[in-house]
C-alpha cells in the first residue's frame, strides 16, 4: 500500500487474500445454485466491479453480465436515502435469472429500490449477492440471498470501494480514519 494511502485508513478489516478465499467459496454456492441454468450477473457500478469480475471467474457456468449505475454518497459517508439510476441496464431481463452483485449494504436503501425495481421488471428468478453488509445499520430489510462478510458500524474503502472515489484500488478492506490528521511539528 502507498504510504500516503497507508496513513489514511485506520485499519485492515479483510486481508485481500480473506477476501479472495470467500468470493470462491461464494462462487462454489452459486454455481451448486444455479446448475443448468444461465445466471445473469448485474453488477451496481462502481463499488462492486471488483467483487463483480472477481465472483464471475469464480462460477463456471454459461453466465453473462450487465451493468447498473446509481447514484452514491457523493462525498459524504452518509446515505441520503435518495436512489436515482444513472446508467440503466442494456438489456432486458423479463424471464432472466438474475443475481444482483453489490459492494455492501448499509441502510439497505439502495439495495431495497433496485429490487423492487428489477422485479417490476419480470425477471424469471432475482437473488442477491453482497460482498459486505452492516446489520446494525439496516433501516429497510432487504432479502440477502450470499453474503461475503457481515461487519460493523465503519466506513468502508478498498476492493472497490471508494470515499470521494478514492481507495478504490486497495486490495484490502480497510477502515477509513475519518478524523483529521494533525501533523506532528
Ligand atoms: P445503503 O443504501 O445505505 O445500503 O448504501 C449502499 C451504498 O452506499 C453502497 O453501494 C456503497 O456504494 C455505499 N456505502 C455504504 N457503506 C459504505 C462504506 O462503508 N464504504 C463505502 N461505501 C459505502
Amino acid at each position: 500500500m502507498q504510504a500516503n494511502m497507508r496513513e489514511d485508513v485506520s485499519e485492515v478489516l479483510l486481508k485481500g487474500d480473506v477476501i479472495q478465499k470467500r468470493v470462491r467459496e461464494m462462487g462454489r454456492q452459486i454455481t451448486e445454485d444455479y446448475a443448468r441454468l444461465h445466471p445473469h450477473l448485474i453488477c451496481i457500478l462502481k463499488g462492486a466491479t471488483v467483487f463483480h469480475a472477481d465472483l464471475m471467474r469464480a462460477i463456471p457456468l454459461p453466465l453473462s453480465v450487465d451493468f447498473i449505475a446509481v447514484a452514491s454518497y457523493g462525498m459524504s459517508t452518509h446515505s441520503s436515502g435518495e436512489v436515482r439510476i444513472l446508467k440503466d441496464l442494456d438489456e432486458s431481463i423479463e424471464g432472466r435469472d438474475v443475481i444482483l452483485v453489490e459492494d455492501i449494504v448499509d441502510t439497505g436503501l439502495t439495495l431495497n429500490y433496485l429490487v423492487h425495481n428489477l422485479q417490476s421488471r419480470e425477471p424469471s428468478s432475482l437473488k442477491v449477492a453482497t460482498l459486505l453488509s452492516k446489520p446494525v445499520r439496516r433501516q429497510v430489510e432487504v432479502d440477502l440471498h450470499y453474503v461475503g462478510f457481515e461487519i460493523p458500524d465503519k466506513f468502508v474503502v478498498g476492493y472497490g470501494l471508494d470515499y470521494a472515489q478514492r481507495y478504490r484500488n486497495l486490495p484490502d478492506i480497510c477502515a477509513l480514519r475519518l478524523e483529521p490528521r494533525i501533523d506532528g511539528p
